[in-house]
């Protein structure tokens, strides 16, 4: 049987409901085709979902300062009946060390001044009236675990750091992708789950639909890639590939959890912390745990792999990240049995996100958000809205970049930032960070 919709987003993590959402809410029908049992349940299921606003592009720390806005007003943003449960954002704001390696913060800052962001300079003394089980010397470079210097202080310690009181995250990342699939149904969208799409019919350079596995064909003359790690399986499938200058990857990815050594409440004290002297980011985790993230030093591998078939076990990234934050953190024990995660994330060229139309009629793409872009799904999801109508009018986005003036706040982002046909952007920290 043939179905009809207005539009047909690939996938339904947080970013593909968003959008799913945006476009019912302009009266478009749409369905969210997505091969897993429920919304949220890919990469978005074992995000960090941290909200912070420094990124090393003026566009990357406004769309963070707006879509900051969107979880601060969670239940606006959804339109929510007010018996709704919903996600939490725990705002406990951000603690960013100013290192060598970001150059105390300086270009970072000169965008949270343009943008107004609120923060406040900590110096080391302040750092440890919060953190006083920390040793704040300097470490970096970051080595790896079987480097004989591996834990040496390196000389002079990290040079204070950046509090934002405007940040945190969110608990828990697959709850909220559900609060915004319940909005889009509201707003007449559909989702279809347990459904694999394997083909996508063009007719004379024009997207027609989807094949799914079971045989069903869906057609709408709008297709939208969103389908995380999935994506270059996506592009290739129609041949939106073919021009494009930045593509994505699948890299693996491991995040530990480790109690908080006894006798210390880290609820209480703890913000979300980027550390690029010691290389990890951290934040608190339900059960009195420290959630340890990695800052993708040069010295670590990184292992690109087939988004179907990876390995789900812990290895030595898991172990190198605990000890990376034991040098900060001295009395950080490592349990026997390892808590944490492994998933991945769909890596560009330079750790940007690519928001775009595509050479093939009617295709679009939401993807390569390189582990950084949870926290924009709100904003990502009117960016994608707005670029649909503005290139199914009859503008060519290629060639007249679409701008998109912020919900929340006073700027406009060019989206050619967000180009697939972009040059490598060299402003990136080429990490997770963006
Ligand atoms: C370990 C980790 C930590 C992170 N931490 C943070 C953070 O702290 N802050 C932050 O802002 N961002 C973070 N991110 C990044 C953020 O989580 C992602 O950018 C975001 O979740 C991507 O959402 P998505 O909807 O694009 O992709 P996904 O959630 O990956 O959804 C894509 C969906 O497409 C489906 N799909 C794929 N192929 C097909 C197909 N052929 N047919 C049907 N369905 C298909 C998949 O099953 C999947 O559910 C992190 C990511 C990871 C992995």
């Amino acid at each position: 049987m043939t179905k009809n919709y207005d539009a047909i987003i690939i996938g339904a993590g947080i970013i593909g409901a968003a959008i799913g959402y945006e476009l019912s809410k302009k009266g478009l029908h749409t369905l969210n085709v997505e091969m897993l049992p429920a919304a949220g349940y890919g990469s978005t299921s074992n995000s960090c979902a941290i909200i912070r606003l420094y990124y090393s592009t003026l566009d990357g720390s406004a769309m963070a300062y707006d879509g900051y806005y969107y979880w601060r007003e969670w239940a606006d943003y959804l339109e929510a009946p007010k018996e709704e449960q919903l996600a939490k954002f725990h705002e406990c704001g951000t603690l960013v060390m100013k290192t060598k390696l970001n150059d105390g913060l300086r270009k970072q800052l000169v965008f949270m001044d343009a943008l107004d962001i609120c923060y406040e300079h900590r110096s080391n003394a302040q750092i440890l009236e919060n953190y006083p089980f920390y040793d704040l010397s300097s470490f970096a470079p970051a080595k790896t675990l079987d480097d004989p210097n591996f834990g040496e202080p390196t000389g002079g310690q990290i040079d204070g750091a950046i509090f934002s009181p405007n940040g945190g995250y969110i608990s828990d990342p697959q709850f909220a992708t559900r609060n915004i699939q319940l909005a889009a149904e509201r707003a007449g969208a559909a989702f279809l789950f347990n459904s694999r799409v394997k083909e996508i019919p063009t007719k004379n350079g024009s997207v027609e639909g989807v094949l799914l596995s079971d045989g069903t064909r869906i057609n709408a003359p709008v297709v939208i890639n969103v389908a995380g790690p999935h994506s270059s399986q996506i592009n290739a499938m129609v041949g939106a590939d073919a021009d494009m200058k930045i593509s994505t990857r699948a890299l693996r990815q491991e995040v530990a959890h480790v109690p908080v050594p006894k006798g210390i409440d880290y609820s209480a004290v703890a913000c979300v912390t980027s550390d690029s002297d010691a290389a990890v980011y951290t934040r608190p985790e339900v059960g009195n745990n420290i959630l340890i993230g990695s800052e993708d030093p040069p010295c670590d591998s990184h292992i690109f792999v087939d988004p179907d078939n990876y390995d789900l076990n812990f290895s030595n990234q898991w172990t190198v990240q605990a000890q990376r934050l034991g040098l900060r953190f001295p009395d950080l024990g490592i349990p026997g049995k390892l808590k944490g995660c492994v998933d991945l994330y769909d890596v560009t060229e330079d750790w940007m996100p690519i928001y775009d139309s595509s050479c093939i009629e009617g295709y679009f793409m939401a993807c390569g958000t390189s582990g950084n872009q949870f926290k924009n799904a709100p904003v990502v999801g009117k960016v994608m809205a707005e670029l649909i109508e503005y290139c199914e009018s009859g503008n060519d986005h290629d060639g007249e970049p679409m701008g998109y003036q912020l919900e929340n706040i006073d700027h406009e982002i060019s989206l050619a930032t967000f180009s697939r046909l972009r040059e490598i952007n060299q402003n990136s920290t080429f990490s997770v960070l963006g």
